[in-house]
Protein backbone atom coordinates (compact mmCIF):
# COMPACT_ATOMS: atom_id res chain seq x y z
CA UNK A 1 0.00 0.00 0.00
CA UNK A 2 1.50 3.81 -1.10
CA UNK A 3 0.49 5.71 1.85
CA UNK A 4 1.50 8.87 -0.23
CA UNK A 5 -1.12 7.97 -2.70
CA UNK A 6 -3.21 7.03 0.41
CA UNK A 7 -3.32 10.17 1.79
CA UNK A 8 -3.44 12.47 -1.54
CA UNK A 9 -7.14 11.24 -2.03
CA UNK A 10 -7.82 13.75 0.54
CA UNK A 11 -7.87 17.29 -0.75
CA UNK A 12 -8.65 18.54 2.80
CA UNK A 13 -5.24 17.53 4.20
CA UNK A 14 -3.28 19.59 1.78
CA UNK A 15 -3.47 23.00 3.30
CA UNK A 16 -1.44 25.67 5.68
CA UNK A 17 -2.84 27.04 8.54
CA UNK A 18 -1.47 30.06 9.69
CA UNK A 19 1.68 28.91 8.07
CA UNK A 20 1.37 25.51 9.49
CA UNK A 21 0.59 22.37 7.25
CA UNK A 22 -2.68 20.90 8.46
CA UNK A 23 -2.20 18.01 10.72
CA UNK A 24 -6.02 16.90 11.59
CA UNK A 25 -6.32 14.83 14.80
CA UNK A 26 -10.33 14.74 14.95
CA UNK A 27 -11.37 11.70 12.88
CA UNK A 28 -13.48 10.62 15.57
CA UNK A 29 -15.64 13.82 15.29
CA UNK A 30 -15.58 13.43 11.35
CA UNK A 31 -13.73 12.41 8.75
CA UNK A 32 -12.39 13.78 6.10
CA UNK A 33 -13.51 12.87 2.50
CA UNK A 34 -11.31 10.83 -0.39
CA UNK A 35 -12.24 12.28 -4.35
CA UNK A 36 -13.88 9.41 -4.74
CA UNK A 37 -16.60 10.31 -2.11
CA UNK A 38 -16.67 13.79 -3.18
CA UNK A 39 -16.79 12.77 -7.00
CA UNK A 40 -19.63 10.03 -6.96
CA UNK A 41 -21.58 12.63 -5.01
CA UNK A 42 -21.05 15.47 -7.89
CA UNK A 43 -21.55 12.60 -10.77
CA UNK A 44 -24.85 12.22 -9.46
CA UNK A 45 -25.91 16.33 -9.30
CA UNK A 46 -24.32 16.61 -12.33
CA UNK A 47 -25.94 13.42 -14.23
CA UNK A 48 -28.36 11.72 -12.83
CA UNK A 49 -30.22 14.53 -9.72
CA UNK A 50 -33.63 12.89 -9.43
CA UNK A 51 -35.95 11.93 -6.70
CA UNK A 52 -36.09 8.18 -6.19
CA UNK A 53 -38.63 5.62 -6.30
CA UNK A 54 -41.23 7.63 -8.03
CA UNK A 55 -41.18 8.66 -11.85
CA UNK A 56 -41.62 6.88 -15.04
CA UNK A 57 -38.37 8.93 -16.21
CA UNK A 58 -34.58 7.66 -16.61
CA UNK A 59 -33.35 10.06 -14.79
CA UNK A 60 -35.17 8.47 -11.77
CA UNK A 61 -34.39 5.20 -12.13
CA UNK A 62 -30.86 5.58 -12.91
CA UNK A 63 -31.19 7.38 -9.56
CA UNK A 64 -33.05 4.52 -8.00
CA UNK A 65 -30.98 1.96 -9.19
CA UNK A 66 -27.77 3.62 -8.01
CA UNK A 67 -29.64 4.77 -4.45
CA UNK A 68 -30.48 1.12 -3.93
CA UNK A 69 -26.92 -0.53 -4.57
CA UNK A 70 -25.85 0.91 -1.74
CA UNK A 71 -28.16 -0.56 0.38
CA UNK A 72 -26.68 -4.00 -1.11
CA UNK A 73 -23.22 -2.57 -0.83
CA UNK A 74 -24.53 -1.60 3.03
CA UNK A 75 -25.73 -4.87 3.75
CA UNK A 76 -22.55 -7.02 2.26
CA UNK A 77 -20.09 -4.23 4.47
CA UNK A 78 -21.84 -5.49 7.42
CA UNK A 79 -22.75 -8.87 6.52
CA UNK A 80 -26.24 -8.85 7.53
CA UNK A 81 -28.82 -11.33 6.52
CA UNK A 82 -30.72 -9.17 3.69
CA UNK A 83 -30.88 -5.57 2.25
CA UNK A 84 -34.56 -5.08 3.64
CA UNK A 85 -32.86 -4.73 7.30
CA UNK A 86 -30.96 -1.70 5.92
CA UNK A 87 -32.28 1.47 6.94
CA UNK A 88 -31.03 4.84 5.48
CA UNK A 89 -31.11 7.70 7.91
CA UNK A 90 -29.66 11.14 8.49
CA UNK A 91 -26.77 9.82 10.71
CA UNK A 92 -26.55 7.76 14.27
CA UNK A 93 -28.62 9.55 16.17
CA UNK A 94 -31.47 9.87 13.47
CA UNK A 95 -30.98 5.56 13.70
CA UNK A 96 -31.10 5.54 17.70
CA UNK A 97 -33.96 7.94 17.97
CA UNK A 98 -35.63 5.75 15.36
CA UNK A 99 -35.04 2.57 17.50
CA UNK A 100 -35.98 4.51 21.02
CA UNK A 101 -39.25 5.89 19.18
CA UNK A 102 -40.34 2.76 17.72
CA UNK A 103 -40.17 0.46 20.78
CA UNK A 104 -42.64 2.56 22.62
CA UNK A 105 -45.30 0.25 22.29
CA UNK A 106 -43.29 -2.59 23.26
CA UNK A 107 -41.76 -1.40 26.72
CA UNK A 108 -44.08 -0.57 29.99
CA UNK A 109 -43.42 0.83 33.10
CA UNK A 110 -40.92 -0.41 35.54
CA UNK A 111 -38.72 -2.28 32.46
CA UNK A 112 -35.23 -1.67 32.86
CA UNK A 113 -33.00 -0.13 29.95
CA UNK A 114 -29.08 -0.79 30.52
CA UNK A 115 -26.84 2.02 29.27
CA UNK A 116 -23.09 2.24 28.84
CA UNK A 117 -21.71 4.60 30.96
CA UNK A 118 -19.15 5.82 27.92
CA UNK A 119 -22.18 6.19 25.84
CA UNK A 120 -22.66 8.91 23.58
CA UNK A 121 -25.10 11.63 24.16
CA UNK A 122 -26.75 10.15 21.56
CA UNK A 123 -27.11 6.58 23.03
CA UNK A 124 -28.28 7.91 26.11
CA UNK A 125 -31.19 10.74 25.51
CA UNK A 126 -33.42 8.62 23.10
CA UNK A 127 -33.63 6.20 25.82
CA UNK A 128 -33.94 9.06 28.78
CA UNK A 129 -37.19 10.31 26.14
CA UNK A 130 -38.23 6.66 26.15
CA UNK A 131 -38.20 6.35 29.46
CA UNK A 132 -40.39 9.52 30.16
CA UNK A 133 -42.42 8.38 27.98
CA UNK A 134 -43.21 4.93 29.62
CA UNK A 135 -42.25 4.77 33.08
CA UNK A 136 -39.36 2.54 32.02
CA UNK A 137 -36.41 3.00 34.84
CA UNK A 138 -32.72 3.78 33.14
CA UNK A 139 -29.76 2.16 34.61
CA UNK A 140 -25.54 3.02 34.01
CA UNK A 141 -23.33 -0.27 33.22
CA UNK A 142 -20.47 0.99 35.20
CA UNK A 143 -16.75 0.87 34.03
CA UNK A 144 -14.12 -0.66 35.80
CA UNK A 145 -10.45 0.98 37.08
CA UNK A 146 -9.31 1.33 33.28
CA UNK A 147 -12.51 2.59 31.75
CA UNK A 148 -13.51 -0.40 30.09
CA UNK A 149 -17.29 -1.69 30.77
CA UNK A 150 -16.94 -3.44 34.33
CA UNK A 151 -18.39 -6.78 33.18
CA UNK A 152 -18.72 -8.15 36.34
CA UNK A 153 -21.00 -4.99 37.46
CA UNK A 154 -23.17 -6.22 33.45
CA UNK A 155 -23.64 -9.69 34.90
CA UNK A 156 -25.33 -8.35 38.09
CA UNK A 157 -27.43 -6.21 35.95
CA UNK A 158 -28.33 -8.87 33.73
CA UNK A 159 -29.79 -10.94 36.36
CA UNK A 160 -32.45 -7.85 36.59
CA UNK A 161 -33.82 -8.68 32.88
CA UNK A 162 -33.61 -5.53 31.57
CA UNK A 163 -35.84 -4.99 28.39
CA UNK A 164 -33.00 -2.77 26.25
CA UNK A 165 -29.25 -3.08 26.47
CA UNK A 166 -28.18 -0.02 24.41
CA UNK A 167 -23.64 -0.29 24.23
CA UNK A 168 -21.25 1.36 22.07
CA UNK A 169 -19.08 -0.59 20.36
CA UNK A 170 -15.92 1.99 20.60
CA UNK A 171 -16.36 5.06 22.97
CA UNK A 172 -15.65 8.02 21.12
CA UNK A 173 -14.40 10.05 24.19
CA UNK A 174 -11.64 7.37 25.06
CA UNK A 175 -11.47 4.79 21.96
CA UNK A 176 -11.92 2.44 25.10
CA UNK A 177 -13.14 -1.23 22.78
CA UNK A 178 -16.09 -3.20 23.96
CA UNK A 179 -16.30 -6.51 23.41
CA UNK A 180 -19.91 -6.77 22.22
CA UNK A 181 -20.05 -10.43 20.85
CA UNK A 182 -19.58 -11.33 24.00
CA UNK A 183 -21.67 -8.64 25.99
CA UNK A 184 -25.02 -9.02 23.54
CA UNK A 185 -24.85 -13.06 23.81
CA UNK A 186 -25.43 -12.49 27.29
CA UNK A 187 -27.76 -9.91 26.80
CA UNK A 188 -29.82 -12.39 24.37
CA UNK A 189 -29.46 -15.29 27.14
CA UNK A 190 -31.56 -12.51 29.50
CA UNK A 191 -33.57 -11.68 26.48
CA UNK A 192 -32.70 -8.28 26.07
CA UNK A 193 -33.21 -6.20 22.93
CA UNK A 194 -30.07 -5.65 22.10
CA UNK A 195 -28.57 -2.00 19.96
CA UNK A 196 -24.74 -1.63 19.24
CA UNK A 197 -23.60 1.34 18.44
CA UNK A 198 -21.27 1.64 15.75
CA UNK A 199 -20.32 5.20 15.07
CA UNK A 200 -16.55 5.05 16.27
CA UNK A 201 -16.19 1.68 15.35
CA UNK A 202 -16.95 1.30 11.38
CA UNK A 203 -14.41 2.78 10.01
CA UNK A 204 -11.67 0.97 11.90
CA UNK A 205 -12.98 -2.92 12.30
CA UNK A 206 -14.58 -5.41 10.03
CA UNK A 207 -17.93 -5.31 11.44
CA UNK A 208 -20.73 -8.64 11.57
CA UNK A 209 -23.82 -7.93 12.52
CA UNK A 210 -24.42 -11.25 12.49
CA UNK A 211 -21.37 -12.88 14.23
CA UNK A 212 -22.08 -9.59 16.72
CA UNK A 213 -25.62 -10.79 17.22
CA UNK A 214 -27.16 -7.49 18.25
CA UNK A 215 -30.74 -6.99 16.93
CA UNK A 216 -29.78 -3.04 16.07
CA UNK A 217 -26.47 -1.76 14.88
CA UNK A 218 -26.00 2.20 14.08
CA UNK A 219 -23.62 4.23 12.48
CA UNK A 220 -22.45 7.31 10.18
CA UNK A 221 -21.76 8.27 6.90
CA UNK A 222 -19.39 10.70 7.89
CA UNK A 223 -17.24 8.91 10.26
CA UNK A 224 -16.30 6.43 7.81
CA UNK A 225 -14.69 8.57 4.91
CA UNK A 226 -18.76 9.56 3.56
CA UNK A 227 -20.85 12.38 4.05
CA UNK A 228 -22.35 14.12 6.56
CA UNK A 229 -26.71 13.87 6.60
CA UNK A 230 -26.67 10.09 6.06
CA UNK A 231 -26.12 7.12 8.26
CA UNK A 232 -27.77 3.72 8.90
CA UNK A 233 -29.76 1.73 10.94
CA UNK A 234 -29.65 -2.04 10.61
CA UNK A 235 -32.34 -4.08 12.18
CA UNK A 236 -32.72 -7.80 12.85
CA UNK A 237 -35.58 -8.10 10.49
CA UNK A 238 -38.40 -9.47 12.60
CA UNK A 239 -37.44 -6.92 15.57
CA UNK A 240 -37.03 -3.74 12.58
CA UNK A 241 -40.30 -4.65 11.39
CA UNK A 242 -42.37 -4.15 14.55
CA UNK A 243 -40.72 -0.90 15.14
CA UNK A 244 -43.29 2.01 14.78
CA UNK A 245 -42.59 4.63 12.25
CA UNK A 246 -41.43 7.69 14.09
CA UNK A 247 -42.11 9.71 11.00
CA UNK A 248 -44.78 9.08 8.81
CA UNK A 249 -45.46 10.62 5.28
CA UNK A 250 -44.85 9.96 1.47
CA UNK A 251 -42.62 7.20 0.65
CA UNK A 252 -43.52 5.16 3.57
CA UNK A 253 -47.03 3.83 2.93
CA UNK A 254 -48.89 1.56 0.51
CA UNK A 255 -51.89 3.44 0.44
CA UNK A 256 -53.52 6.54 1.84
CA UNK A 257 -56.75 7.04 2.43
CA UNK A 258 -58.41 10.00 4.77
CA UNK A 259 -60.03 7.32 6.20
CA UNK A 260 -56.96 4.86 6.94
CA UNK A 261 -53.57 4.37 5.71
CA UNK A 262 -51.61 1.45 5.26
CA UNK A 263 -48.16 1.50 5.70
CA UNK A 264 -45.39 0.12 3.43
CA UNK A 265 -43.08 -2.96 3.97
CA UNK A 266 -39.47 -2.27 5.25
CA UNK A 267 -37.06 -0.73 3.99
CA UNK A 268 -39.45 1.87 2.82
CA UNK A 269 -41.59 2.01 5.86
CA UNK A 270 -38.95 3.49 7.72
CA UNK A 271 -37.63 5.85 5.23
CA UNK A 272 -40.82 8.29 4.79
CA UNK A 273 -40.11 11.56 2.36
CA UNK A 274 -37.32 12.05 0.27
CA UNK A 275 -33.88 10.46 1.50
CA UNK A 276 -30.65 11.77 1.33
CA UNK A 277 -30.04 10.79 -2.17
CA UNK A 278 -26.67 12.03 -2.67
CA UNK A 279 -25.42 11.29 0.21
CA UNK A 280 -26.34 7.72 0.15
CA UNK A 281 -24.17 7.68 -3.14
CA UNK A 282 -21.34 9.23 -0.94
CA UNK A 283 -21.79 6.44 1.46
CA UNK A 284 -21.85 3.77 -1.30
CA UNK A 285 -18.22 5.69 -2.56
CA UNK A 286 -17.08 5.75 1.20
CA UNK A 287 -17.56 2.26 1.17
CA UNK A 288 -15.81 1.08 -1.53
CA UNK A 289 -13.23 3.22 -0.64
CA UNK A 290 -12.37 1.47 2.61
CA UNK A 291 -13.19 -1.93 0.49
CA UNK A 292 -10.78 -1.51 -1.71
CA UNK A 293 -7.93 -1.30 1.24
CA UNK A 294 -5.89 -3.69 3.03
CA UNK A 295 -7.95 -3.49 6.18
CA UNK A 296 -5.97 -5.70 8.22
CA UNK A 297 -2.56 -4.01 6.74
CA UNK A 298 -4.43 -0.36 7.81
CA UNK A 299 -5.52 -1.61 11.52
CA UNK A 300 -2.26 -2.83 12.62
CA UNK A 301 -0.74 0.30 11.15
CA UNK A 302 -3.52 2.27 12.98
CA UNK A 303 -2.77 0.23 16.25
CA UNK A 304 0.70 0.75 16.02
CA UNK A 305 -0.07 4.86 15.46
CA UNK A 306 -2.14 5.07 18.58
CA UNK A 307 0.19 2.93 20.80
CA UNK A 308 3.30 5.29 19.47
CA UNK A 309 0.83 8.55 20.00
CA UNK A 310 -0.18 7.06 23.72
CA UNK A 311 3.69 6.42 24.82
CA UNK A 312 4.75 10.01 23.34
CA UNK A 313 2.10 11.37 25.22
CA UNK A 314 3.12 10.08 28.65
CA UNK A 315 7.02 10.51 28.20
CA UNK A 316 6.05 14.61 27.73
CA UNK A 317 5.28 14.34 31.26
CA UNK A 318 2.90 16.20 33.13
CA UNK A 319 0.35 14.75 31.28
CA UNK A 320 -3.18 12.49 32.07
CA UNK A 321 -4.13 9.93 30.15
CA UNK A 322 -7.58 8.48 30.32
CA UNK A 323 -8.37 4.58 29.80
CA UNK A 324 -5.48 4.46 27.60
CA UNK A 325 -5.56 1.02 27.08
CA UNK A 326 -3.55 -1.04 24.44
CA UNK A 327 -6.93 -2.36 23.09
CA UNK A 328 -8.33 1.36 22.17
CA UNK A 329 -9.41 1.81 18.69
CA UNK A 330 -8.40 5.24 17.30
CA UNK A 331 -8.44 8.10 20.19
CA UNK A 332 -6.29 9.03 23.19
CA UNK A 333 -8.05 11.12 25.68
CA UNK A 334 -5.56 13.50 27.64
CA UNK A 335 -5.52 16.15 29.86
CA UNK A 336 -2.19 18.89 30.37
CA UNK A 337 -1.96 19.28 34.20
CA UNK A 338 -4.69 21.41 35.28
CA UNK A 339 -4.77 23.57 31.86
CA UNK A 340 -8.04 24.25 30.27
CA UNK A 341 -8.62 21.47 28.00
CA UNK A 342 -9.59 24.58 25.82
CA UNK A 343 -6.64 26.50 25.82
CA UNK A 344 -4.26 23.18 24.97
CA UNK A 345 -7.00 23.24 21.74
CA UNK A 346 -6.43 26.77 21.01
CA UNK A 347 -2.91 26.31 21.86
CA UNK A 348 -2.47 23.67 19.55
CA UNK A 349 -4.89 25.04 16.76
CA UNK A 350 -2.32 28.18 16.63
CA UNK A 351 0.14 25.35 15.21
CA UNK A 352 -1.87 24.13 12.65
CA UNK A 353 -3.23 20.99 15.14
CA UNK A 354 -7.05 19.82 15.00
CA UNK A 355 -7.70 18.01 18.20
CA UNK A 356 -11.15 18.07 19.72
CA UNK A 357 -11.95 19.41 23.04
CA UNK A 358 -14.64 19.21 25.69
CA UNK A 359 -17.29 17.10 26.85
CA UNK A 360 -16.91 15.13 24.19
CA UNK A 361 -20.74 14.69 24.04
CA UNK A 362 -20.52 11.95 27.10
CA UNK A 363 -21.27 14.29 29.73
CA UNK A 364 -22.05 11.30 32.28
CA UNK A 365 -18.23 9.79 31.46
CA UNK A 366 -16.54 12.70 32.34
CA UNK A 367 -18.87 12.49 35.75
CA UNK A 368 -17.63 9.19 36.34
CA UNK A 369 -14.13 10.28 35.41
CA UNK A 370 -14.38 13.42 37.92
CA UNK A 371 -13.82 15.89 34.30
CA UNK A 372 -15.58 18.83 32.69
CA UNK A 373 -13.72 17.89 29.48
CA UNK A 374 -10.12 16.60 27.92
CA UNK A 375 -8.52 17.10 24.62
CA UNK A 376 -8.85 13.72 22.10
CA UNK A 377 -6.97 13.23 19.37
CA UNK A 378 -7.81 10.66 16.94
CA UNK A 379 -6.80 9.29 13.82
CA UNK A 380 -7.80 7.92 10.10
CA UNK A 381 -6.28 6.35 7.38
CA UNK A 382 -4.59 9.51 6.62
CA UNK A 383 -2.76 10.02 9.59
CA UNK A 384 1.07 9.44 9.44
CA UNK A 385 3.55 9.58 12.00
CA UNK A 386 4.58 12.48 10.93
CA UNK A 387 1.25 13.71 12.28
CA UNK A 388 2.08 12.01 15.63
CA UNK A 389 5.45 13.81 15.90
CA UNK A 390 4.16 17.38 15.33
CA UNK A 391 1.43 16.95 17.38
CA UNK A 392 3.91 15.95 20.11
CA UNK A 393 6.65 18.87 19.43
CA UNK A 394 3.32 21.47 19.73
CA UNK A 395 2.03 19.89 22.93
CA UNK A 396 5.71 20.23 24.19
CA UNK A 397 5.85 23.77 23.33
CA UNK A 398 2.11 24.13 24.36
CA UNK A 399 3.26 22.76 27.62
CA UNK A 400 6.43 25.15 27.74
CA UNK A 401 4.19 28.29 27.66
CA UNK A 402 1.61 26.93 29.93
CA UNK A 403 3.53 25.12 32.89
N1 LIG B 1 -22.31 7.80 18.80
C1 LIG B 1 -20.98 7.96 18.81
C2 LIG B 1 -20.12 6.94 19.49
C3 LIG B 1 -20.41 9.07 18.18
O1 LIG B 1 -19.08 9.22 18.19
C4 LIG B 1 -21.25 10.01 17.56
C5 LIG B 1 -20.68 11.23 16.96
O2 LIG B 1 -19.74 11.81 17.46
C6 LIG B 1 -22.62 9.79 17.57
C7 LIG B 1 -23.11 8.68 18.20
C8 LIG B 1 -23.57 10.72 16.89
O3 LIG B 1 -23.35 10.68 15.51
P1 LIG B 1 -24.05 11.71 14.53
O4 LIG B 1 -23.78 13.08 15.10
O5 LIG B 1 -23.36 11.50 13.22
O6 LIG B 1 -25.49 11.40 14.50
Amino acid sequence: MDFHHLRAQFPTLEQTLAGYPLCYLDTAATSQKPKQVLNAMARYYENDNANVHRAAHQLSSRATSNYETVRDKVCHFIKAKQREEIIFTHGTTESINLVAYGLTGQIKSGDLILIDTAAHHANIVPWQELAKRTGAIIKPIPLDSECRLDETAYEHLLQENPFIVALSHVSNALGTLNPVNRLVALAKQVGAITLVDGAQAIAHLDVDVQAIGCDFYVFSGHKMYGPTGVGVLYGRFDILDSLMPLMTGGEMIKTVSFEATEFNQLPNRLEPGTPPIAEVIGLGAAIDFLSALPREVIAKQEAELLSYLQTQLKQLGDITLYGANTSNIGAVAFNLADEHHQDVGILLDQQGIAVRCGHHCAMPLMQSLGLKGCCRASLGVYTSKEDIDRFIEAMASVKEMLL
